[in-house]
């Protein structure tokens, strides 16, 4: 269900095998450039390959070394709550030689770049450091180049610097501290170092290797020796991307306007992302209608490394999440239906579990009455009781057969449970997923769909309705009014399940 097309080709229907797997691998190729996966698979068995292309839309695999230009370096400022990020990132903002130029205002979009006197540029992340961070961790988006640590120098290393500094390790992000409010009578610089250093921050001044700048956000003192260093380290790093075929972007903020209707703020991370195209990033879709820097500016193209804001998304993406971009609006729309899909099967699939776990339950409580009536009588339960219903894998050796009783009366499960007992069968699992009494629902059909079962339904009826549910959702469902034949029905499914006999 997860692909776009499957195409078996019979290897014994062609002269030569090698050739045609070297043509796939070619064309698979081609196709992880375009960020699409498609996977051979071979079959000795019956000597057949399948080509199996999936609808969803990937990263392209790595660029090489050579493919890399220089990009700006990308910042995320993270400190203990008061120390200064704001006021650092406010400081930085309005030090940028372009606006200087032209006084534009700048607005919170989530990140900006300024350009320093030499021309470098670096990219400032200005949604909240601890958030935006985890945010992006939790999708696997890695956009932040440098981490810079800012500790007061009146107040030292505090609990959020040392979570700041936990997490910044934990995603292999470097870090350059800011010793901050040196302004300040309280400042003692000397003990803020010492502090770092017994927090596992080697710095420079006492042998170790990162940078540790005194700064004053608030009187914009020593900002130009932040930024030189942060640009150096960006060249120690290396800090580069590919700005050729589609875009591959990250996004960092998204938000409602009432004018221009859904925004979101990207990093671009790949490519070179113009009006007109079509991107999609989670299940969210966007026909990029106008892109604008945080100084309001429209932006024409925008390369790797810059933030910008993208107007035309049909849905809000959330923060964190990877933007791609396609070839058309058809194949954004497939994406995003078949990503939809997908979603929905799992929630579906969720709730099913939980609704088969919640029924385990009580139908213990019922076998458990049953057992003690049985330890009364001659034969005993081969079960202890149901268990736990399982999805069926289709690579599990074992076959199984789920089951959904619906019944008129309590008495039947007890009797079709009697009947089975006494079949000794252990070549086939069955689990009992749900029994009930009542006419079959929706939610019947549901849960045989997701375990694949049957639907059992005795002396109940079906509304046309939930029969054409079935049948469009491939379940079965078996009427019956005399248990012996529902139950010689079961043991026929269960036999039709076990493997042939040699
Ligand atoms: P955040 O919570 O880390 O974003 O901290 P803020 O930027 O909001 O700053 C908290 C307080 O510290 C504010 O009152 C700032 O004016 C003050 N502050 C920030 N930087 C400096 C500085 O360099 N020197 C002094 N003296 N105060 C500062």
């Amino acid at each position: 269900k997860d692909f776009n097309y499957i195409r078996d080709i019979f290897l014994d229907e062609i002269k030569s095998p090698k050739t045609v797997i070297s043509d796939l691998k070619y064309l698979q190729q081609g196709l992880r450039r375009s960020g699409r996966r498609m996977k051979i698979i071979a079959n000795p068995s019956n000597n057949k390959e399948q080509i199996i292309v999936d609808k969803d839309v990937f990263p392209r695999p790595p660029a090489s070394k050579s493919e890399l230009k220089s990009r700006p370096p990308v910042v995320t400022v993270m400190g203990h709550v008061d120390h200064g990020k704001t006021t650092l990132l406010d400081a930085l903002r309005h030090s940028s030689v372009v606006e200087q130029e032209f006084g534009g205002i700048t607005q919170h979009i989530g990140a900006f770049s300024v350009t320093l006197d030499s021309g470098a540029k670096i990219t400032f992340l200005d949604t909240p450091g601890h958030a935006a961070f985890s945010a992006m961790r939790a999708r696997g988006a890695f956009v932040t180049d440098i981490v810079v640590l800012v500790v007061a120098a009146d107040d030292g290393v505090m609990e959020q610097t040392l979570e700041s500094i936990r997490m910044a390790r934990e995603a292999k992000v470097p870090i350059l501290v800011a010793i901050n409010k040196i302004d300040s009578p309280k400042a003692d610089v000397g003990r803020t170092e010492q502090m770092l250093v017994e927090a596992g921050i080697q710095i420079e001044k006492l042998g170790g290797d990162v940078q540790a700048i005194p700064i004053s956000a608030l009187k914009k003192q020593n900002l130009n020796l932040l930024t030189e260093a942060l640009v150096l380290q960006a060249e120690l790093l290396e800090v580069g991307a590919d700005p050729s075929g589609p875009v591959e972007a990250v996004v960092v903020e998204s938000r409602l306007d009432s004018n221009k209707g859904k925004l979101c703020t990207c990093i671009v991370q790949r490519g070179i992302l113009t009006k007109g195209n079509i991107l999609v990033a989670g299940t969210a879709f966007c026909k990029v209608r106008n892109l604008h820097d945080a100084e309001g500016k429209v932006m024409k193209e925008v390369f790797p490394g810059y933030p910008v804001e993208i107007e035309g998304w049909k849905d809000l993406p959330a923060p964190g999440e990877l933007v791609l971009q396609v070839e058309t609006e058809k194949r954004a729309r497939d994406v995003v239906k078949f990503r939809q899909d997908k979603l929905d099967a799992e929630k579906l699939e969720e709730d099913a579990v939980m609704i088969a776990e919640k029924r385990a339950h009580h139908e213990k409580e019922y076998y458990e009455r049953l057992k003690l009536k049985r330890s009364l009588g001659r034969y005993k339960l081969k079960n202890d009781g149901p268990r736990k219903p399982e999805i069926p894998k289709d690579d599990d050796p074992t076959p199984a057969l789920n089951v959904i009783l619906k019944s008129d009366v309590d008495g039947t499960l007890e009797a079709v449970l009697n009947a089975l007992d006494t079949y000794d069968q252990d070549g086939c699992k069955m689990d009992l997923v749900h029994y009930g009494v009542g006419s079959v629902s929706e939610t019947d059909v549901e849960l045989a769909q997701i375990f694949k079962g049957i639907i059992y339904a005795f002396n109940v009826n079906c509304n046309p309705n939930i029969m054409d549910l079935a049948e469009n959702a491939g379940v079965q469902i078996k009427f019956y009014n005399v248990i012996y034949k529902l139950v010689d029905d079961v043991k026929e499914e269960i036999n039709k399940r076990l493997p042939e006999k040699e």
